[in-house]
């Protein structure tokens, strides 16, 4: 596996792939990886010639200062899985990399309309317009033919497709289903940040949102709405910061499961302080 850092590397390893007529696929990531990430490398691994992923904690992403400081990085580690699995580039660069201009002076701004108004979006607030600035550069540096993104950030994928369509790039973006614990708590990089005992709890988000499926066959958007909050809120340590139930085209909220053929309910959860989403089909 090369490892590049610089904007000179990653473009000469890219160059390079190209030159050979060879296909590339990217996965980019904040690390702490785990086999969520995993399951995209290996999906780019088996649609492409070749693979690259991108280890970047993106400041411009983190509304919160303490949740990037305390943001897991474990980088041999992931060096380390990512060429046990057969990734052919890991792009490894530093803040001043990404953001020669400085921080400070990062100016790009983003409207990405009413998908960006809802749930994340006004959670946490100019975190969409990070994630848009720091993919766009990263999809300049590695020009790739396909892109592969976690449904556990369902709002991020519209996100990032509707960013692919302002500004034109030609690169495919694949969304991949979200990879669970055996309990059915969903892969997070920042679940290593739980405690015993939070962790124990936590299980109770995933259970509520298979409890919430089942019962979306008979019940009405309202009672789910009400079933999930209500439970989820009753576990001690878990708060509840939004329960949406949307329609997985646009990201608004329904009031009928009629409105749509695709409805999702999106969850996060504060356990400590630590943040945890997740998400469920709840009509397809
Ligand atoms: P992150 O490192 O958290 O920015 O995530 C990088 C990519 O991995 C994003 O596209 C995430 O949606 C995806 N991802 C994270 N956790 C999971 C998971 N449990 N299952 C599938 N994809 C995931």
């Amino acid at each position: 596996m090369i490892i590049c850092k610089t904007r000179k590397e990653i473009s000469a390893a890219v160059a390079n792939i190209r030159k050979q007529g060879r296909s590339l696929g990217f996965i980019p990531t904040m690390g702490a990886l785990h086999q969520g990430h995993i399951s995209l490398v290996k999906k780019s691994i088996e649609e492409n010639d070749c693979t690259a992923v991108s280890i970047f904690v993106n400041p411009t992403q983190f509304n919160n200062q303490n949740d990037l400081k305390t943001y897991p990085r474990t980088i041999d580690a992931d060096i380390a899985l990512l060429e046990s699995v057969g990734a052919d580039i890991a792009f490894i660069p530093t803040v001043d990399v990404m953001y020669p201009e400085g921080l400070e002076n990062v100016t790009e701004s983003y409207d990405f309309g009413p998908i960006g108004q809802v749930m994340e979006g006004i959670a946490r607030p100019g975190h969409f317009n990070g994630v848009g600035i720091v993919v766009h550069r990263l999809f300049e540096l590695v020009p790739a033919d396909r892109a592969y993104f976690g449904m556990k950030d369902f709002q991020q994928i519209a996100i990032i497709k509707e960013m692919v369509r302002q500004r034109d790039i030609h690169i495919e973006i694949i969304p991949c289903p979200i990879v669970r614990e055996e309990d059915g708590m969903a892969l997070s990089s920042r679940n290593i940040r739980l405690s015993e005992e939070q962790r124990k709890q936590a299980v109770q988000i995933s259970q509520t949102l298979f409890k919430a499926q089942e019962l979306a066959k008979t019940a009405s958007v309202a009672e789910v709405q009400t079933f999930v909050e209500t439970t989820v809120n009753s576990v001690p340590l878990l708060s509840v910061e939004y329960f949406s139930i949307v329609n997985a085209h646009t990201m608004q909220p329904v009031t009928s499961w009629d409105e749509t053929d695709w409805v999702v309910g999106c969850i996060t959860v504060n356990v400590g302080d630590v943040r945890l989403i997740d998400n469920i089909t709840l009509k397809k």
